[in-house]
């Protein structure tokens, strides 16, 4: 038996073709994780903050064996990697992955201003970090994650970090997009970010927009409907062709729009001769 799994902490919400949201809507990243449950395998696309127990969540919902797929790199996606055997990710995140996150750069993510309901009671935020894990097979455009009798398809998804993913599955129409798309702020300024990327993970994604039923972002309201990709598409084009920036400070030009925002950095153009043939 799992030990009682940490629902204090953790927000689970139920979805069709047995898909499982676990929020963490207690921290100010507001990260999602997804169990998506197959005949053979059950995934878990990320594995959150780590601050709580995400595998005894997801042992409580499925008797599956679980296979960890990181959408990326990032601590808030990475943080429970430790407590599982298998994980699956991008070639370029596999530095960050098998680095994990130290203390020092963890503690300003675990401030008491950081949290808006009360962490887990063993949460150290003096001794907290993310261990590195090893990546057991790297994944790229076009390989497939076959659960038994689903299959989910990589699509590499850039501009976030350099190999960002999305999965998605044809029989259902489910995109789960890890950070390429949700509402807030979209960021192309991360180290390893580019807008050039994002433009093409953009695209990547507005091309499934007509077989796609629903999409399952990584942060803030969830699900989202198909169409807004290609509202984020249009908005990132209208960076691209020179619209103005909304806010600009420390190198950064922020762009606002309805459900989301873009930061980029201020000298992207120069950086990215790619952007140059758009
Ligand atoms: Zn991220």
């Amino acid at each position: 038996m799992a030990q009682q799994p940490d629902f204090d902490w953790f927000e689970v919400r139920s979805f069709a073709h047995d898909i499982y949201g676990i929020g963490e809507p207690g921290h100010f990243e507001d990260v999602k994780s997804f169990l998506v449950v197959g005949d053979e395998l059950a995934m878990l696309v990320d594995t959150g903050m780590g601050i709580a127990d995400i595998r005894a969540v997801a042992e409580s919902l499925t008797d599956r064996p679980i296979l960890v797929v990181n959408s990326h790199g990032h601590l808030d996606h990475i943080g429970d990697n430790w407590r599982f055997d298998r994980i699956w990710a991008h070639p370029l995140e596999v530095e960050a992955i098998s680095t994990g996150v130290g203390n020092e750069r963890m503690r300003r993510f675990l401030t008491s201003e950081a949290f808006n309901r009360t962490p887990p009671a063993n949460l150290d935020p003096e001794s907290f970090h993310i261990p590195g894990t090893t990546v057991e097979q790297t994944i790229d455009q076009g390989d497939e994650v076959d659960l038994g009798g689903r299959r989910f398809r990589v699509i590499h998804t850039p501009g976030h970090t350099s190999g960002g993913i999305s999965l998605f599955e044809s029989e259902t129409g489910i995109l789960i997009a890890g950070d390429a798309i949700y509402e807030g702020p979209l960021f192309a300024h991360h180290p390893g970010g580019s807008v050039s990327d994002y433009q093409l993970a953009l695209q990547r994604l507005a091309a499934l927009v007509p077989d796609l039923s629903v999409v399952y972002p990584s942060h803030n309201r969830y699900p989202l409907e198909p169409a807004f990709i290609l509202a984020v598409q249009e908005a990132l084009e209208r960076i691209v062709a020179g619209m103005s920036p909304d806010e600009s400070e420390n190198g950064l030009h922020r762009f606002n729009f309805d459900r989301f925002s873009f930061t980029v950095r201020s000298t992207w153009r120069s950086e990215e001769e790619r952007s140059e043939t758009s």
